[in-house]
């Protein structure tokens, strides 16, 4: 445990400050109207776990710009590694032309994903990007139409990916017709059963409904090219489905030579304590997609494929920025600190925060179920504990009260709470965050009179 006194969370100016609400009222002006913004959050710079905002208030960041700052802000291996790669070239353009770094993340990536089997890998900018790529790859090698994916699956907003994501009707509503031959199912979430069953004598009904229902009735599984599933669903409420269900869903596809998809934009590279949040199941899916931590920030998105997978044909597939030279470098040095440092790092934090929510837990009535692996964890409000209804408001309110007191929190599904921190926190910051969320736990449960 870290005895030095950390200079965050510290908050003198209660934000949003002056230089916060000008920004955000200049903001405003220009702004398109789709963005939502989670709260007056407005960053001059980060070190860390520590974000800084423009009025120099110090928060401890428990969000990570959404799953994305694996190895901190700035870290400084990973900003030399930019600085360096940035004063060589900045653009080539890795569909055409050869670079090392680009071939070095290329080797890495096939090096790490989940499974043995030779590998292949394609690089972009998103984890959007990559799930469109998962998509073609799928239906271009299958030479089948159709797909399936998850209940509250969230996979990216461009046509392809958000024909599959299923997470909030609003970020569907009006961008219609989408993709057509797209079909969703259950996903494992026991907490909320769909079926209203207890695993494991429920037999996996979310999974059975595929041969039972879905393939008979509506969907020949001789047209599926792909299932896409999270492995741990992620905007959808940190949902981590139990144990056989990932090798149960990876038969089923092999059964009718259906592609197994696993989407680990969020939960890859690291932040679960494995590489991949595939691998504490021993799932070896055929794509797998990552992006968010890859680069610590900086845009870069992948699939890496079984090579007798990736079987399309030259110049079917592309990006002019994909592979940009500088996000490499910044990928090269992150998954290097991933590896030799933070994914450990991250099982152990983790496991420490897993005990302590459960205890909080123990006390504290909001709170229905904490879920995750690693660094990914989601804790469950309910207003109840016996109908589980959802507290909504609620979290709304713990998140808001957790900024105004300097810890950064986001949340997932409609009342879940995400605990997705830099993989390089320390215990004096966990420690921190734990007793920042238990003060607003028991101020929002007084108050309500829950
Ligand atoms: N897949 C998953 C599992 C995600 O969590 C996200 C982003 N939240 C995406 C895809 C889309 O990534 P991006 O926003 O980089 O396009």
């Amino acid at each position: 445990m870290t005895t030095q006194a950390k200079s965050y969370p510290a908050i003198h100016t209660p934000p949003p400050g002056p230089k916060a609400q000008a920004l955000i009222a200049e903001d405003k002006k220009y702004a398109s109207n789709c963005y939502i913004k989670a709260y007056p959050l407005a960053v001059e710079r980060g070190d860390g776990a520590m974000i800084e905002d423009v009025d120099g208030n110090r928060y401890l960041d428990f969000m990570s710009g959404i799953g994305v700052a694996t190895t901190g802000h700035s870290h400084p291996k990973v900003v030399e590694a930019i600085q360096r790669a940035a004063a060589k070239f900045l653009h080539i353009c890795g569909t055409d032309f050869f670079y090392a770094s680009l071939t070095g993340v290329l080797r890495k990536l096939c090096e790490i994903a989940p499974g043995k089997s030779p590998k292949r890998a394609f690089l972009g900018n998103t984890g959007t990007e990559a799930v469109e790529a998962a998509i073609k790859l799928a239906r271009y090698h299958t030479k089948r139409p159709q797909l399936i994916a998850f209940a509250g699956a969230f996979h990216g907003r461009t046509l392809g990916a958000l024909s599959l994501t299923a997470s909030k009707a609003k970020q569907r509503t009006g961008f219609g017709p989408l993709l057509p031959g797209v079909t969703h199912i259950p996903y494992a979430h026991c907490y909320r059963c769909p079926y209203n069953l207890t695993y494991p004598s429920c037999g996996l009904a979310c999974l059975q409904v595929l041969e039972d229902e879905i393939f008979k009735r509506r969907v020949p599984a001789e047209e599926v090219a792909a299932i896409v599933v999270e492995p741990i669903q992620g905007e959808g409420g940190y949902v981590v489905p139990p144990p056989d269900y990932l090798s149960e869903l990876k038969t089923i596809c092999q059964k009718y030579g259906i592609l197994c998809v696993a989407d680990e934009v969020q939960s890859g590279i690291g932040r679960t304590g494995r590489w991949f949040a595939s691998d504490h199941v021993g799932l070896e899916p055929d794509v797998v997609t990552t992006a968010k931590g890859l680069a610590s920030g900086l845009p870069l998105g992948a699939i890496v494929a079984r090579a007798d997978v990736s079987t399309w044909s030259k110049g079917s597939h592309g990006s002019t920025f994909g592979g940009n030279p500088v996000a490499c470098e910044a990928a090269l040095a992150t998954l290097e600190l991933v590896e030799h440092e933070l994914m450990g790092n991250a099982a152990r934090l983790g496991h420490y925060l897993m005990i302590e929510l459960h205890r909080i837990k123990q006390r504290r009535r909001l709170v229905g179920d904490v879920r995750g692996l690693g660094l990914m964890i989601g804790i469950e409000l309910v207003r109840d504990r016996d109908t589980k209804e959802r507290a909504s408001n609620e979290t709304q309110e713990v998140i808001l009260r957790a900024f105004r007191k300097g810890l950064l929190l986001l949340d997932c599904g409609e009342n879940v709470v995400r605990f997705s921190p830099p993989l390089t926190i320390d215990q004096e910051d966990a420690d921190r965050a734990l007793a920042i969320f238990d003060e607003v736990l028991a101020e929002v449960e007084n108050e309500r009179a829950l």
